[in-house]
């Protein structure tokens, strides 16, 4: 199997994996217990949020624990409520932000969605000219889950900053792919979620540079300071720290191994197949991502098609690709609906190969082929 859909999820490191073994083992205790047991479970879940704040070149009390990237998001959204009552936020986000966006609408809350150029990026200009005495929150993602374009984040944390307004970032497909310091960048609150970084799922976490002013999402006991209720997943996050330590220490290389994958993947393809649109930014784009539009063909056939082959693409972010519609990124950069459907995502991690590039773009080639012709 050739799995190039690292944007859905990604393959638990061996690190991790053998971080997470002795919590699933002798060292079961509750973090919140008084005796030894206990402060096994408590050590490994300080030394994760010291670990994951020296990531973001922060401070470990600034940094929730939660269930991943879907709560991180609804749990900032939700706390609009105490800044303002207008929300800005961009046509690209993934569902965890429009679908709360909508829900929150439903309540009363005004929501400026910005739009993005063809390369899907937003125009921070446009989001400053946007913000009204009574904005909440801006929340735009670090970079997109489908076309992997990495939005101008410096330069829109310095307009939140100046104009007084809370900056949320979903970095989800960001963190630990690409260098972030929350500091130097003026993010207020960012979103990540473990499984997309080699981690295990349904752990991630939220950091906050003002707790204080943060209502919790979950009401229960007072576990992460009264902020987070419920007890501990101990075992992911022991898992998700050492994903953290392992993509820290290769970030680089990573990063460089897999824009060079792509970039010859991208390349071949735009060369050897006809009537193939590259979707995302050219170079502000996260290192492992190729998004195709393909004419002449319906992407979630290919998909199957290249599964029966042994390969796994997506056709779209794997949380729309269930859904009738063709993908909102593809159409918010402003590919029209009957392209929409001939679009791919191959999404790849350090440990493909040059190998599996070939064989991947020769069978993209000959079964593109056999599509059109039908
Ligand atoms: N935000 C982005 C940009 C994502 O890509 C995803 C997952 O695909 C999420 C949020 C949701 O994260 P999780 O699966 O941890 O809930």
């Amino acid at each position: 199997m050739i799995y190039l859909d690292n944007a859905s999820t990604t393959k638990v490191c061996r690190r991790a994996v053998q971080a997470m073994e002795p919590y699933l083992n002798e060292m079961y205790g509750n973090p919140s217990g008084v005796y030894q047991l206990s402060k096994m479970a408590k050590k490994i879940v300080d030394e994760a949020r010291e670990n994951i704040a020296k990531a973001l070149h922060t401070r470990p009390d600034n940094i929730f624990f939660t269930s991943g990237g879907t709560e991180s998001d609804n749990w900032v959204l939700e706390n609009a409520h105490n800044f303002g009552n207008h929300i800005i936020t961009s046509t690209i986000e993934h569902h965890a932000i429009l679908n709360k966006c909508v829900s929150l609408e439903k309540e009363g809350m005004d929501v400026s969605y910005i739009g993005t150029d063809r390369e899907g990026l937003v125009n921070p200009y446009e989001i400053e000219h946007e913000i009204k005495s009574n904005t909440a929150l801006i929340s735009i993602m670090f970079a997109n889950n489908e076309i992997g374009t990495i939005q101008p984040i410096r330069e829109i944390g310095r307009i939140a900053k100046e104009n007084g307004v809370m900056f949320h970032t979903d970095a989800v497909q960001a963190f630990c792919h690409i260098p972030i310091d929350v500091d130097e960048l003026g993010i207020d609150m960012l979103s990540a979620s473990s499984h997309k970084f080699h981690g295990p799922k349904g752990v991630g976490f939220l950091y906050i540079r003002e707790p204080e002013k943060m209502l919790p999402l979950i009401y229960g006991g007072g576990q992460e300071k009264g902020k987070r209720a419920g007890t501990e997943n101990v075992i992911g996050i022991a898992g998700m720290s050492a994903a953290v330590t392992e993509a820290m220490e290769q970030l680089h290389e990573r990063r460089n191994r897999e824009t060079q994958l792509r970039n010859y993947l991208i390349h071949r393809i735009l060369r050897e197949i006809p009537y193939v649109r590259l979707n995302g930014h050219s170079t502000k784009r996260l290192p492992g991502n190729a998004n195709f539009t393909i004419a002449g063909i319906d992407g979630a056939s290919l998909v199957v098609v290249m599964d029966r082959e042994g390969i796994c693409i997506s056709s779209g972010s794997a949380c729309s690709a269930g859904s009738a519609g063709p993908s909102h990124v593809i159409t918010a950069i402003g590919i029209p609906e009957q392209y929409a459907y001939g679009t791919i995502r191959i999404t790849l991690c350090a440990d493909n190969t040059k190998e599996e590039m070939d064989y991947v773009i020769q069978r993209l080639k000959e079964n593109v082929k056999r599509m059109r012709a039908m």
